[in-house]
């Protein structure tokens, strides 16, 4: 599996370097179902998109969100999660709503949703490619906003609140962005992969086990 580590709480390392969280758990859950032994390349988000796509990995869990621009490259399991993209400021923002983005520097992760969205024109809902600042991944955008180089930051709203954690003096609006659904990514047309993934899914969804995994790391 292909993921990038660096996407609390559905993957991080620990401090002996393991990759650990949701997809972790759910890749380590599937593994077990499959009679497989899991192995998790950790890389950056493009590259473990990539990776799936090119057959290097069998499967990217990274909390990706399925779009028509992916699917026109890898194909997806079932969803197994809801992802919404919200927004950090630092307290006492003038940022309050999204239209306040309007002009603003918006640090995002390079490659994933936030920048796509944000980087649209603004008749499309977005904010102007000129406006979006991509980063590697979220650790590196949380730490340009804290040094005032950009004004907010557009992420998933899970690993917002743990980046908001870690960060007294940062929070995030109240207002959504937008709703995703994330799914497991194979290479298209490996039908034997995706039916066998998508098998074990559905009997850990209906076991319970997907939402206790969830549950496990987003206590309600
Ligand atoms: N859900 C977002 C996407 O698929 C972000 C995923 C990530 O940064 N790991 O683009």
């Amino acid at each position: 599996m292909s993921t990038n580590a660096a996407f609390p709480p559905y993957e991080s390392t620990d401090d002996s370097g393991n990759v650990v969280g949701i997809d972790a758990d759910i890749a380590a859950a599937i593994a077990e179902k499959l009679g497989l032994k899991l192995q998790i390349d950790d890389m950056d988000f493009d590259g473990a998109l990539a990776a799936a796509q090119s057959g290097k990995s069998d499967i990217v869990m990274a909390g990706v969100t399925v779009n028509e621009e992916r699917q026109l490259v890898l194909d997806f399991t079932d969803t197994y999660a809801n992802g919404v993209q919200v927004v950090i400021v630092p307290e006492g923002s003038d940022i309050t709503s999204i239209e306040d983005m309007q002009g603003k520097r918006i640090g995002t992760q390079r490659g994933t949703t936030g920048y796509i969205l944000c980087s649209s024109p603004v008749e499309d809902g977005g904010f102007g490619e000129e406006n979006v600042v991509p980063y590697d991944d979220a650790i590196a955008a949380v730490k340009a906003l804290k040094n005032g180089q950009i004004d907010c930051v557009v992420i998933d709203n899970a690993p917002a609140q743990e980046l908001v954690k870690a960060n007294p003096g940062l929070t995030t609006l109240e207002t959504e962005y937008a709703n995703e659904k994330y799914a497991i990514g194979v290479a298209k047309g490996n039908t034997a992969l995706l039916d066998a993934v998508n098998g074990a899914l559905k009997e850990l969804m209906e076991d319970g086990t997907i939402q206790s995994i969830i549950d496990k790391y987003i206590p309600a």
